[in-house]
């Protein structure tokens, strides 16, 4: 596999390549942030930079959004059919995937994504943040919708290759980074309700800019749904599933015509517990102790949620993964929220049945929400050693 992409690798960089960017699009799934919907003006320029990678890309990092302007021209593709497997994969311009419109997963939504970042790190070299989860969490995914897993290392391999072959979009430390996007899909056409015959793992990138530039968190509002639930008990909450992310829209779009951020879910069962936000994971703080619902299959496994468990309770926080009423979040000293785009995304206010609950001061980020974002960010740019190894190294 490495043989065959190295090849098209050095076949990219003797070619003149074309410009493939598409045009900007809406923005993308992410956690909600009240700076990223801002775009900071828009300086014509770029400095001079050093290194060939920056000289490449046509692109200006100081008004990175989180979209597809600037989508990565390398993509990488990799098929599945019965009796060969999943075959070597390899680089190609990014562009259209041609399927069928009986493709599975047009038809019956057999599809999962992952969303990860690569960035320059302190040590001027780009790395990647704990790949080996995303990959573990791909491959339950494929368990959930029937698909046939990517072996991890596959997994690992193509995000490498993916990262590598596009270093000149890899944003300057501190613009930005190089968001990645897997996809397994159903691409085989199917009439009857049943699995794919065939399947597609793509990766594509885009640099995507820093969702707090100034390395302040603004802090979001939040309004709990009750009519909606984003998941239901032995449903597919717990997987990155296509599906799962329209049915949200309604909802969310709802809450940000009425100046929210995004909404809270409540479990589906009582309406009680808090679940999470639409892209995001939930945290909620008292004291020293930090809370976060626990993974039954309805919230969705984050990177960032596991990575700020084990960070706090290293820093000496009391670290619970327990059922939280809204109650208790709407009388908590805190609540932040996680996910690969934004790191940890401050809740400034709540509102809940009318009620609005002020955690912060206004434009004031919370502080163990700050702390946290500072400590991982720190360690996700190798500006803090990494002592848990997380990161993981391209060039
Ligand atoms: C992706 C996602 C998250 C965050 O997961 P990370 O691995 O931290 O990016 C949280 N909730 C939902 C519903 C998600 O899709």
């Amino acid at each position: 596999m490495r043989r065959g992409i190295l090849l098209w690798n050095s076949l990219l960089s003797t070619m003149s390549r074309p410009l493939l960017h598409s045009r900007a699009q809406s923005l993308s799934l992410g956690c909600p942030s009240s700076v990223s919907r801002k775009r900071l003006h828009t300086v014509a320029a770029a400095a001079p930079v050093a290194g060939e990678r920056r000289a490449k890309a046509n692109v200006d990092w100081d008004s990175l959004g989180f979209g597809l302007k600037d989508v990565a021209e390398t993509m990488y593709v990799s098929e599945w059919t019965p009796d060969k497997g999943w075959d070597q994969g390899k680089l190609v311009p990014y562009g259209p995937i041609t399927i069928m419109p009986s493709a599975q997963v047009l038809n019956y939504g057999q599809g999962i994504f992952e969303g990860m970042k690569a960035q320059e790190s302190a040590k001027g070299r780009v790395v990647v943040f704990r790949p080996d989860q995303n990959a573990a969490r791909f491959k339950a995914g494929a368990a959930r919708m029937s698909m046939p897993a990517v072996p991890e290392e596959q997994f690992v391999e193509a995000v490498k290759s993916t990262v590598a072959a596009n270093l000149d979009y890899v944003p300057p430390i501190g613009k930005g980074s190089l968001y990645l996007r897997p996809l397994l899909l159903g691409t085989g056409p199917i009439l009857g309700l049943g699995p794919a015959p065939s399947y597609t793992f793509t990766i594509f990138a885009a640099a995507v800019g820093a969702y707090f530039k100034g390395g302040q968190l603004t802090p979001i509002d939040l309004i709990v749904e009750e009519r909606f639930h984003r998941a239901a008990p032995g449903g597919m909450g717990g997987t990155k599933a296509a599906g799962n992310y329209s049915p949200v829209l309604v909802t969310q779009l709802e809450a940000k015509k009425n100046g929210f951020s995004d909404v809270v879910y409540l479990d589906a069962k009582t309406d009680t517990y808090l679940e999470e936000v639409s892209s995001c994971n939930i945290f909620v703080v008292k004291g020293r102790t930090i809370k976060t619902p626990p993974l039954q299959g309805t919230i969705l496994p984050g990177v960032t949620r596991r990575s700020i468990v084990e960070l706090a309770r290293s820093r000496g926080y009391d670290v619970r993964e327990e059922p939280v009423t809204v109650h208790e979040a709407m009388e908590a000293d805190e609540v932040f929220t996680t996910g690969t785009a934004v790191v940890v995304s401050s809740v400034g206010s709540m509102v809940y049945r009318g009620q609005r609950r002020q955690y912060t001061e206004p434009g004031q980020a919370g502080k163990v929400a700050l702390e946290m974002y500072s400590n991982l960010t720190d360690i996700q740019t190798e500006r803090a050693d990494d002592n848990f190894g997380w990161v993981v190294p391209i060039n």
